[in-house]
């Protein structure tokens, strides 16, 4: 993120913080937010270039991996958490499906060590500060999702809590695939089953060429063609479990380079 960028950020964000109610604060950093968040506006323009950038295969969203992003998302609501509205490394670019059924979906662990209190304020709630603790939902930008969740690659396709998690990581996982749905679209696990026909298809292909003698530069472009793919979880286990799917491990063996794209 350019400086400049960066800076600016942060002064609309002081602009927040310097209000003194928390409620006002709300207020002003939705409006303010969504007067700034526009196509022409420059430092928005940079933001969305960036997100774009970090975005998987042909901008795609950081949730699904599957449709197009286009929306700046608050991973912390800005509707719950005024002091994160111009935060940069609370944004992610999302798609218009996972974005708006979560919209302000939050939960918390409260005190109570491995209880969590969802904090998603209702309509009419009054606009006070939500409980503290530490968020529930997994954090893409800060933590690792593969840590925590598991894909059955083998029949389902479903995202899992991953076996040995202790109570607290396995709630987080089973939250973070319960807001954005993650094995209740249909169309969504169906995409990563394809996906994961086509990392297959396109390593077959790889050890083809590679086993005829093609030229390096040829492969190269082929691996290239292979980091850019949608849905890059999927080979990401793909990766992880080659030692455990026979089909993945001839492959594996036949390709070891294969770990490491
Ligand atoms: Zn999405």
């Amino acid at each position: 993120m350019p400086s400049a960028t960066q800076d600016q950020l942060e002064r609309w964000q002081k602009a927040v913080d310097g209000t003194s109610a928390y409620a006002d604060r709300v207020d002003k950093g939705k409006r303010l937010f969504s007067s700034l968040n526009t196509v022409r506006n420059p430092t928005f323009k940079q933001v969305r270039q960036v997100l774009t950038e970090m975005c998987s295969g042909a901008q795609r969203c950081a949730y699904c991996e599957d449709s197009v992003a286009d929306e700046v998302e608050h991973i912390k609501p800005k509707d719950l958490y005024p002091e994160s509205v111009f935060v940069w490394e609370n944004y992610l670019y999302a798609c218009g499906p996972c974005n708006g059924p979560k919209n302000n979906q939050f939960a918390v662990f409260s005190s109570m060590a491995e209880q969590f209190t969802d904090v998603t304020r209702g309509r009419k709630a009054l606009v006070v500060p939500p409980e503290e603790g530490d968020p529930v939902l997994i954090n893409p930008r800060i933590e690792n999702p593969l840590d925590f969740l598991y894909l059955d690659l083998v029949d389902t396709f479903y995202f899992l809590p991953r076996l040995g998690l202790d109570t607290k990581k396995q709630k987080r996982a089973d939250y973070t695939i319960d807001i954005l749905r993650l094995n209740a679209k249909d169309y969504l696990v169906e995409a990563r089953a394809e996906a994961f026909g086509s990392y297959r298809a396109r390593l077959s292909e790889y050890i083809s060429d590679k086993a005829s003698g093609v030229k390096g530069t040829h492969l190269d472009k082929r691996v290239k063609a292979q980091q850019r793919m949608q849905h890059p979880t999927v080979w990401r286990e793909m990766q992880r479990q080659q030692k455990l799917i026979p089909a993945l491990k001839y492959l594996f063996d036949l390709a070891p380079e294969a770990a490491s794209w």
